[in-house]
């Protein structure tokens, strides 16, 4: 090492703690009473969870009051299941209820959802897994990411580039897609970016006057 190599490395030091610091602050701070009220939501609605211990990974990583859900209302199975925030999980159980089953029916009559597969739940990583940038709301259990359905009959319907595709099934993705936008902050789906194209990002983020960001 360099004497002139030092100063520089505190540097950086210096504005990666600066920086998780920031992150930190985005990071949902604990609410008793929320999250009791949340809980209660969650079990009232017909979901099946596991309370889990608080997640500290370092930088801004983690959930104070983590579940871990493993399915939603009407037997269906969270695959593999999901460590998130209760909030997180409670919208996922109202998109569900509100949206895929009700558009499934319509779609495919006679199917129904036995499986949901989830492609990532909390994770400590940034966005799209950059080295630099801002953190993920995966990071912060807000976050998670939707594959696809199993059906009682075994088919599996899989999330992908649906736009343009002119067939029931696309128009039961683009119905979901469009829903989802009611019950989470964030979507991002295949025609979003190259990093979403084969899932549905769905995310809770809270921001400043409820402002929305769905594609
Ligand atoms: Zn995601």
């Amino acid at each position: 090492m360099t004497a002139g190599t030092a100063p520089a490395e505190t540097t950086e030091a210096k504005r990666k703690m600066k920086d998780d610091a920031e992150r930190a602050k985005e990071r949902p701070k604990a609410d008793n009473g929320q999250d009791a009220a949340c809980r209660a939501a969650l079990t009232a609605i017909g979901a099946r969870f596991e309370t889990a211990p608080a997640i500290n990974d370092g930088k801004a990583c983690g959930i104070d009051s983590p579940v871990l859900l493993e399915g939603l209302p009407g037997g269906i199975t969270v695959d593999p299941a999901a460590t998130i925030r209760c909030e997180t999980a409670l919208q996922l159980a109202r998109w569900m209820e509100g949206s895929v089953k009700p558009a499934l029916k319509a779609a495919m009559p006679g199917e129904t959802v036995t499986a949901l597969s989830q492609a990532s739940a909390y994770v400590c990583r940034n966005r799209n897994g950059a080295e630099e940038g801002r953190i993920s709301e995966h990071a912060f259990g807000n976050a998670v990411d939707i594959a696809g359905f199993t059906l009682e009959s075994g088919k599996t319907v899989t999330i992908r580039p649906a736009d343009r595709e002119p067939t029931l099934e696309g128009a039961f993705q683009r119905a979901i897609t469009e829903a989802a936008c009611l019950y989470f902050t964030t979507v991002l789906d295949p025609g979003s970016d190259a990093a979403h194209q084969n899932h549905l990002h769905l995310d809770v983020k809270a921001r400043r006057g409820g402002y929305r960001y769905c594609w």
